[in-house]
């Protein structure tokens, strides 16, 4: 195999000029369509059938290439939009790549529009034999923020495969675990009065210290009842983040809001943890007189859990002579999963680049990262 750093370092270089920042706060919010139109342009001249998918948000699309055709196969998955940067704090232009030290600079270099040059190298001796099962691109919209473009994939039911392999920044480490991610508010009306006398009113605070020790318990209960030793973090966490409330000392708090978030382990499950923390409110409701409104801030994410037999994780593990792991982020693994596919992720760069300034994805991450993409393509498009 020969691998063209420079052509390499010419893709990725296109891929960071484009900005695609999402994020849920809107005006950082931007289009990824862009870059699943520069990457649907060079899938389509390399031989592949391409289909852009609009999301309900303008400017915002997925991306599915397919070489070949047949049932089985193997995607290979990517997010095309990165997180906000603060350009004061880069030594360099985020947008444009740059070569220092062995390792290339950019917004987005290690997570993850590395990848897809990754797999472009990857694809070039199979462009021009058939395979027997397709090869399947993937590229997604929003992994960052709500994640609606895997979301939409999933209910949508495409695309079939058998097996997939997310490219997120693991060193070449195949990933066969992560906690689920929930983020969730409960906001508290009583009723504002005069603080001299506490009958003039209902105070939000007060139902608030009663929600807040409720939530403290049931941590203790889950982190007794589940624990995973695949994890750093081996128990469920439960992190009251922030809370805003009340104007005034000498004033009834009328009102109060609480933002906390869960990570649950696999086996667990985020609807079912919903129901217990609302049957919790509920007679705090009651005996306080407030009115307690408990919400999602976003759908969350599942728990991933491939179970360390599973092919594809054997497969992974042989290519790469390292034992599957767990990660303590999340991905778009548990969307590919409800599409029915054996799911692993593996990718070139390191997490600990990313999602910070001067981020960087390691050049001798990337001869490696394309022999193991042309090996999964033989095991699983060719034989
Ligand atoms: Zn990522």
């Amino acid at each position: 195999m020969t691998f063209h750093l420079k052509n390499y370092q010419s893709q990725l270089a296109q891929l960071v000029a484009l900005p695609s920042v999402s994020c849920g706060i809107p005006s950082w919010d931007m289009p990824n369509l862009p870059v699943i139109e520069l990457l649907a342009n060079w899938f389509n001249d390399a031989g592949f059938k391409t289909q852009i998918i609009p999301l309900a948000q303008s400017g915002k699309a997925n991306l599915i290439a397919t070489l070949g055709s047949g049932d089985g196969g193997l995607v290979l998955a990517g997010h095309s939009d990165t997180v906000p940067y603060d350009a004061n704090r880069w030594q360099s232009d985020p947008f444009k790549l740059e070569e220092k030290d062995g390792k290339l600079f950019g917004l987005g270099a290690t997570d993850m529009k590395g990848f897809f040059p990754v797999i472009m190298a990857a694809v070039e001796p199979f462009l021009n034999a058939p395979l027997k099962h397709p090869l399947i691109i993937l590229a997604t919209a929003d992994e960052e923020s709500s994640m609606s473009g895997a979301r939409a994939l999933a209910d949508s039911g495409k695309p079939n495969a058998r097996y997939a392999v997310i490219g997120e920044p693991t060193e070449l480490v195949p990933i066969r675990m992560h906690k689920g991610i929930m983020m969730e508010a409960i906001r508290i009306r009583g009723h504002a009065g005069h603080s001299s006398n506490p009958a003039l009113g209902k105070s939000a605070l007060d139902a608030m210290n009663q929600v807040m020790n409720e939530l403290i318990i049931l941590r203790n209960d889950l982190q007794l009842k589940y624990r995973n030793p695949g994890f750093a973090v081996q128990t469920p966490t439960l992190n009251l983040g922030c809370i805003h409330g009340g104007d005034g000392a000498n004033r009834i708090c009328g009102e109060c809001e609480l933002h906390f978030d869960l990570r649950l382990l696999p086996g667990m499950d985020n609807e079912e943890l919903r129901t217990a923390i609302q049957n919790r409110l509920t007679p705090i409701a009651e005996t306080s007189g407030t009115d307690i409104v408990f919400s999602s801030l976003f759908e969350g994410v599942e728990p991933f859990n491939e179970p360390a037999e599973s092919e594809l994780v054997k497969v992974c593990e042989a290519l790469t002579g390292h034992a599957s792991e767990s990660v303590a982020f999340a991905t778009e693994a548990p969307f590919m999963q409800q599409l029915g596919m054996q799911t692993v992720v593996l990718g070139p760069g390191s997490i600990n680049q990313a999602h910070q300034p001067d981020e960087f994805i390691s050049i001798d991450q990337l001869e490696p990262a394309v022999k193991i993409v042309q090996e999964l393509i033989r095991k699983f498009c060719v034989n």
